[in-house]
């Protein structure tokens, strides 16, 4: 069994301006890393589709969809919230990275490649039903989950190890006990989401700025693999986000490269057990190049099983 890369030119043309960090930057710094290593010979590299109205509309208000139609500039840049900025190649990327889950999701359905990793952007975890946040349009994960559920399986985890808690993901599904969500982030940080919630489908991670890797890996190790290994999920989805990074200015945790190979590793254990090995991961945050490149070699060696 093999894993999948899946990506599209079209994630490069996203423009966000001069100096915004989640720039097409990151994507080539990724994929540098995987040729340089490589991995990305050993990859099942594929193209991902755009995401149809049907499949996005599972997660997104068909309005916000007509309005994320209406603001894409056909020259220029305009803003969608404080941080997040449509250019003229903004609405192709977000469609195929909303896309890339879906075809990631029906590849592991289909045994074609036991996991996949979707090298995409824009991220999605902040975006809501109804909004654009935090350099999110389309919460492509949701996407992916709800796509799942929607071709017949029954239990979806997601695990969220972004440094910023995914609000957007969480929003979505709150209501919906077909979905374990698992969150390890900087608290208190943005967005700022409170940690409580009468869901026992939302579990949160939270850790101090200035955790380190001993830190983080006692936390998932007590507070996060238990209850995903007793909801014995059918897939597992990772909002895979790389800026707890301890080189990474976005946020204030102190991860090592090894620290995304080793919470990868637990992640495909729960996934043998329960869930045929099916993994299905995307691209969130990560902003400092040199970093993540190596950031993701690692997640994905471990999605290799190498
Ligand atoms: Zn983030």
């Amino acid at each position: 069994m093999t894993t999948a890369y899946i990506s599209h030119p079209a994630c490069l043309g996203h423009q966000t301006g001069s100096d915004h960090p989640e720039s097409p930057q990151r994507l080539y710094a990724i994929e540098d890393a995987l040729i340089s290593t490589g991995l990305m010979s050993l990859l099942k590299r594929t193209d991902a589709p755009r995401a149809t109205r049907e499949q996005l509309c599972r997660v997104h208000s068909p309005g916000y969809l007509d309005e994320i139609e209406r603001h894409a500039p056909m020259s220029g840049l305009v803003t969608l919230d404080a941080d997040t900025v449509m250019g003229p190649g903004s609405l192709e990327a977000a469609y195929r990275a909303a896309g890339a889950m879906v075809l990631g999701v029906e590849m592991v359905i289909h045994n074609e490649v036991e996991t996949a990793f979707c090298g995409i952007r824009p991220p999605g975890h902040h975006a809501g039903r109804n909004s654009a946040m935090g350099f999110c349009i389309f919460n492509n994960l949701a996407v992916g989950a709800a796509h799942a559920l929607a071709a017949g399986i029954d239990r979806v985890a997601i695990v969220d190890f972004d440094v910023h808690h995914g609000n957007g993901t969480e929003s979505i599904f709150q209501a919906d006990d077909r979905i374990m969500l698992c969150s390890v982030f900087q608290h208190p940080f943005y967005p700022y989401t409170p940690l409580v919630t009468d869901s026992r489908h939302i579990v949160h991670v939270p850790l101090n700025a200035g955790a380190y890797s001993d830190e983080f890996q006692q936390a998932v190790q007590n507070h996060l693999l238990p209850v995903l290994h007793r909801f014995r999920p059918e897939l597992i989805l990772v909002s895979a986000g790389f800026d707890s990074h301890f080189e990474d200015c976005m946020g204030q945790l102190n991860l090592l490269d090894s620290d995304y190979y080793w919470i990868t590793r637990e992640i495909m254990e729960v996934a043998t057990h329960c869930a045929g090995g099916r993994v299905v991961s995307t691209l969130e945050g990560g902003y400092e190049l040199h970093a993540l490149g190596r950031a993701v070699v690692q997640h994905i060696r471990a999605l290799m099983r190498i």
